[in-house]
């Protein structure tokens, strides 16, 4: 199959040609054909399957070949991301497949001065990418209309809710027309979700695209367990030992990042790191230093990074797990794209022992774990497995009354002992908080 017998033009298929694209994706064969007719899509596919091309070809298809001309402050198509980062990276992917068409695409987000994106929108945009809030704003200071809208795109719909944004989604799809194409992507499918697509779609093509990395098995992956104290200092022992040169570092929180950043930049490591807290442009300007390979080690929350699409990326490392498991797909997911292998390395401790059972029985494996001499927790990490089991600790035998006989100091689950009854089973799409065992006090 090639772009060609999908149907697009020529304009886009020079586009995609210089973009090196010689085969659709298996999410761009089914959606292309589809939003192209003019159906309603939900499609489950994260990012690495080209799923942008997937919706944004076919739709720069029909603005460019169908509708009128845009008017002063007017949108034809809409694109919704939940994350700034996002909104950049489709414009960008936009503009490229737009490369040989006449019109104009525009990316608006918060965290940056709301008057040159007025200004910018004053004679109408043909494809707007916005983030919900910022949109919002626009709209209610009339910089916006959307009586020319014929296209919605929901994208990464599942993390538009995650982040709180449903409020903002019931208020933008009251205000749009209600005659209009709209294509919804998501990774997953909860219930929410599945009544946002019955409120905003009609009669929708359905489109499932299973998770690169976990179905195909690109990215190696593995848990080195350590206590919570020792986690930067393995970091870095594991970095030297690696020679590691392009790395994804994930903290779940953002003094995490800025703590591990301050550490490895005081080491004289290239390192920088992105979150909420910090400036747009700050944010993009490492973001970009990163792609370009000019910093060595990146560390985000999962927020800003979530969506993004880093060439070639050879290595993710979870400092801390998420909160959420689906975001661990998300995170491994920067890496062995495009049919090169990846690797995956946890830092876990005793404290996120749920969490990395929670992720277990979510991409239904267990991961390997790997011992690094010299960082062998006291704290042990239970055993895990894909069925959601936690081995918890064995009660402390007592003292043997006789003498003689060998001592357990409190090791895990030897042979012919008997494990516990299973932790909570953790609950897909919830936060997991920590239960698990707490570090004494010294
Ligand atoms: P996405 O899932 O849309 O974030 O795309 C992931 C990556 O795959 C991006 O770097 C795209 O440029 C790339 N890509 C998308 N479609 C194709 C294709 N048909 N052939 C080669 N690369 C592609």
């Amino acid at each position: 199959m090639t772009f060609a017998t999908l149907g697009l033009i020529e304009p886009l298929l020079r586009a995609l040609e210089t973009l090196g694209y010689q085969t659709p994706t298996p999410v761009q064969a089914q959606a292309i054909p589809a939003v192209l007719a003019g159906r309603d899509l939900m499609a489950a596919a994260q990012t690495g399957t080209g799923k942008t091309a997937g919706f944004a070809v076919p739709l720069l298809q029909l603005l460019a070949m169908e509708g009128p001309k845009v008017t002063a402050n007017s949108v034809r198509a809409l694109i919704l991301v939940p994350t700034r980062e996002l909104a950049e990276q489709v414009h960008e992917s936009v503009r490229q497949y737009a490369e040989n068409l006449p019109l104009s695409t525009y990316a608006v987000y918060g965290g940056v001065s709301i008057n040159p994106q007025m200004m910018k929108l004053r004679k109408g945009v043909d494809l707007l990418v916005a983030t919900p809030g910022r949109l919002l704003d626009l709209f209610r200071q009339n910089a916006l209309k959307f009586n020319q809208l014929q296209t919605l795109v929901l994208d990464e719909a599942d993390r538009m809710l995650d982040l709180g944004f449903s409020e903002e989604l019931s208020n933008i799809y009251r205000v749009l027309p209600k005659k209009r194409q709209t294509l919804l992507f998501s990774a997953t499918f909860s219930d929410e979700i599945r009544l946002l697509a019955g409120q905003m779609l009609n009669d929708p093509l359905s489109i499932e695209v299973s998770p690169r990395n976990v179905a195909a098995n690109t990215v190696k992956q593995w848990v080195v367990t350590v206590d919570k104290k020792r986690k930067p200092e393995l970091f870095v022992h594991l970095m030297r030992k690696g020679k590691w040169k392009q790395v994804l570092v994930f903290a779940k929180t953002r003094n995490g990042v800025d703590a591990l950043v301050e550490k490895l930049q005081g080491m004289g490591v290239n390192a920088d790191g992105i979150h909420g807290d910090k400036p747009q442009a700050t944010r993009q300007r490492a973001l970009d230093r990163f792609k370009a390979s000019e910093t060595q080690i990146l560390v985000a929350t999962d927020v800003a990074a979530r969506g993004l699409d880093i060439e070639d990326l050879p290595l993710v490392v979870n400092f801390d797990l998420p909160i959420v498991a689906e975001d661990y797909i998300h995170r491994i997911g920067r890496t062995g794209r495009a049919g090169a292998t990846g690797e995956a390395i946890s830092l876990v401790c005793a404290d996120e022992v749920n969490l990395l059972s929670a992720i277990e029985t979510l991409t239904r494996q267990t991961l390997k774990r790997h011992d690094e001499p010299d960082f062998v927790p006291e704290h042990r990490v239970p055993e895990t497995d894909a069925s959601g089991q936690v081995v918890k600790k064995p009660k402390k035998p007592k003292k043997p009354k006789t003498s003689g006989g060998k001592r357990n100091l409190g090791k895990w689950v030897e042979s012919g002992e008997v494990a516990e009854a299973p932790a909570v089973k953790p609950v897909r799409k919830v936060p997991v908080f920590n239960t698990g065992p707490r570090k004494r006090k010294p």
